[in-house]
Parts: C-alpha cells; sequence; structure tokens
C-alpha cells in the first residue's frame, strides 16, 4: 500500500481492537428459516424477511417469467428510457395496496430517504427529526441542506415543544419519523405525531420500512395500524424486507409524488428497478392481497417467540413488534453469547456500540413467518441452555 493510504490500514486496526470491525458472515443457500453460514448448517434469526417470501416459489416464478419477457436491465433512468409498463404497474399496485392515491419507485428504501427528503424541504427548511432514524433518513436530511432539529424518541410532546420554537423562523418545514425502530422493535407513537403536527403546517412522513408488510391490516403498515389512512403525507417503504427483494417506495398525496417524479434525484440519475426485482415485488403484493395467512403466523411466531423467552428470564425489552431484542447489557456478554448460540447452530447477531447505546447490548432476535414451530422451540432451547451457561437466567 502507498504512503498516502497508510491511515486506512490504521484506522481498521483502530477498528478491530475496539470491537467495532465488521466482519461479514457469507450464506452459502438461499434466504429463509435456516441458512448454511460460513459453511455451518444454523437457525436464522437475523434476517428481515418476515413472511419468508425472499425464496417464495411463486415469487421466483414471476421473476423468471419476467425475465424471459423483459429481459433483466431497465437500461436507463426512469425519466429517460427506464420505465417499462412493469415499473408502472408496480407504483400503482403499491398504492392501492396502501391505501394512497400514489407512488414512486425507488431502487432502495435508503434511495427513497435519499431523494425524497431533499425534494421537499431544501436550505430554507427545518426538518424534526426523532433521535433515532435511521442513517438513511439522517442522510437524507443533511443532503437536503435544511436545519434539522431533533425530537426526543416517540415523544410526541417534545416534539410538540419543538414545532412551537422553531416552526415558524422557517419557510418549509417537515417531521419524519421511523414507524418501527429496527434495534427496539418499539414503534412511533404516530396518531400523536400526527394530532401534534395537524396545526403546524408542517409535512409529515413515516419511513415505514420495518412495518411495511408486518403492521396493519394485512401488512398494510403503520398508518394503517394506527388508522391514520390519507393523514399522513409521504410514507417510505422498502421492498427488501417483509417484500423480500429489493426496491423502495415513497406513497402517499398524488401531487407530492408528482413532485418526486420531477425532482426526486436518485429517480432521475440512478437507473431503474430491475426486470425481475419488479416482477417479484408485484408478485408479493398479490399474495399480500390475496391472504393475511402469512402476516398472522408472522404474528403468532413473534408472540409464541417473546412470551416463552419472558418466560425464561430474559428481558426482552420494549418491542411490540416480531424484532425481539434479548437485551444483555455489556458488548462482550452479547458477543459471547452469539458464538454460543452459534455453536449451538442458531445464527442470533450481537449488536453493540455504536448501533445502540453503551451498555445496552443486545441479540437481536428477527422473527419470520418461514419459522415453524419446531424451530421456534429449538430456538428457544439453545436460549435456555447459552443463558444458563452464561448466567443470564
Ligand atoms: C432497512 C431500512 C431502510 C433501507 O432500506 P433498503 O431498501 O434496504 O435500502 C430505510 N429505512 C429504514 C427505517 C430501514 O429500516
Amino acid at each position: 500500500m502507498t504512503e498516502k493510504l497508510a491511515w486506512v490500514e490504521e484506522e481498521l486496526k483502530a477498528l478491530r481492537e475496539a470491537g467495532l470491525y465488521n466482519n461479514i458472515r457469507t450464506l452459502g443457500s438461499p434466504q429463509g428459516a435456516w441458512l448454511v453460514v460460513d459453511g455451518k448448517k444454523v437457525l436464522n434469526f437475523c434476517s428481515n424477511n418476515y413472511l419468508g417470501l425472499a425464496n417464495h416459489p411463486r415469487i421466483v416464478a414471476a421473476a423468471k417469467q419476467a425475465i424471459d419477457k423483459m429481459g433483466v436491465g431497465p437500461g436507463a433512468v426512469r425519466t429517460i428510457a427506464g420505465t417499462m409498463d412493469l415499473h408502472v404497474e408496480l407504483d400503482r399496485r403499491l398504492a392501492k395496496f396502501k391505501g394512497v392515491d400514489a407512488a414512486i419507485t425507488f431502487q432502495s428504501g435508503f434511495t427513497a430517504n435519499l431523494g425524497t427528503i431533499p425534494a421537499l424541504v431544501g436550505k430554507e427548511g427545518a426538518i424534526f427529526s426523532d433521535e433515532l432514524n435511521h442513517a438513511s433518513i439522517i442522510d437524507g436530511c443533511r443532503l437536503s441542506g435544511a436545519k434539522i432539529i431533533r425530537f426526543k424518541h416517540a415523544q410526541a410532546a417534545d416534539l410538540e415543544a419543538q414545532l412551537k420554537e422553531h416552526r415558524n423562523k422557517f419557510r418549509r418545514a417537515m417531521v419524519i419519523t421511523d414507524g418501527v425502530f429496527s434495534m427496539d422493535g418499539d414503534i412511533a407513537p404516530l396518531d400523536e405525531i400526527y394530532a401534534v403536527t395537524r396545526d403546524h403546517d408542517v409535512i409529515l412522513m413515516v419511513d415505514d420500512a420495518h412495518g411495511e408488510g408486518v403492521m396493519g391490516k394485512g401488512g398494510r403498515g403503520i398508518v394503517d395500524h394506527f388508522e391514520l389512512n390519507g393523514k399522513v403525507d409521504v410514507e417510505i417503504g422498502t421492498m427488501s424486507k417483509a417484500f423480500g427483494v429489493m426496491g423502495g417506495v415513497a406513497a402517499g398525496n398524488a401531487k407530492l409524488v408528482e413532485w418526486l417524479h420531477q425532482r426526486g434525484r436518485p429517480f432521475l440519475f440512478s437507473s431503474a428497478m430491475t426486470v425481475p426485482d419488479v416482477a417479484a415485488c408485484l408478485a408479493a403484493v398479490d399474495l399480500l392481497e390475496e391472504s393475511t395467512d402469512l402476516v398472522d403466523r408472522l404474528w403468532a411466531n413473534a408472540d409464541l417467540f417473546k412470551k416463552e423467552m419472558r418466560a425464561l428470564g430474559f428481558d426482552t425489552g420494549k418491542s411490540v413488534t416480531p424484532i425481539t431484542p434479548v437485551m444483555l447489557g455489556e458488548a462482550k456478554l452479547a458477543q459471547d453469547f452469539s458464538r454460543a448460540l452459534y455453536q449451538e447452530g442458531i445464527f442470533g447477531m450481537a449488536i453493540g456500540f455504536p448501533t445502540v447505546p453503551r451498555g445496552t447490548a443486545r441479540i437481536r432476535v428477527m422473527i419470520s413467518a418461514a419459522h415453524s414451530h419446531d424451530d421456534l422451540e429449538q430456538g428457544l432451547s439453545a436460549f435456555e441452555k447459552v443463558g444458563k451457561k452464561l448466567g443470564v437466567i
């Protein structure tokens, strides 16, 4: 390595020494309840594949058929020559699924945030943002150049105080919150947030990445869960989690979506979603609209797992969703726990600082509709064994 890049080696070394280096595990199998991870078959408690759609036969078949008919790549950005009838159909179907006027798809949830936020508020504006919002929201806010005013996590009263103090200093303003917070599995009090924003001339945006396909009727999301349909200006979603594919969406008010067609930069300057992705997403919407079975099974699995974990004496934090944090405290304990689980054939990742605050390290268990009853029992007995061995329970 040349001298000018010596700092990279130093930084990497520092990460390793601090236990913050990302060691990336490699899957040798399709996504599902069980995975082959670095050559070993393990029960999967880590994926966002909430409904088991990532390798669902109907979704796989839809992607293959679309490739035969339409090829693979979109060939251009959406605004030049990359909008195929499939893309238009997906935009329409997602809007209908969410019960809103219109929707616009992006390449990912991340780019949906990067595209949407700066299009709606700029240098003269302000963004009121939950302090625990996702990195892609934070980056979207920074890109916008707006003044970022953080409110206390999930506290509508603090948001109200901030709005009263700051709203009138800015031309335009927006309130942004995650719907479901991915590290704790708690949710935004969207009903209270809506009530607080109603009188303040602010755009209300919620990022429902972990709520799509999970919360609300048949997985219609957190806005539906709070029966706020038509009241939230823009919902960001992802097709990479419960939908099991890849892609992002902004859905809501028709004028706002029309504006994003003109000003959403990743829509204008990065190529469209690929053909198999779009077809797979359409098949996912079909499945969700046909039946609530998968969503019901996801919740039944999550309720069972959480109840049994609590009965064993584990602390599952403040989760009200299928995301189940198993609170352990020190990062080292969480890492030892994760390693011992892996020995028992369970894939559960330790999460520590800086992803979560110091002293709140945990194993984050992601429950899926793909898990069978036996899978959950096996997971529970491994947690019991490791918990006792490490003196957690
Ligand atoms: C996962 C996630 C994203 C990113 O979605 P991708 O489609 O994977 O890019 C955005 N926002 C939130 C809140 C998320 O949890």
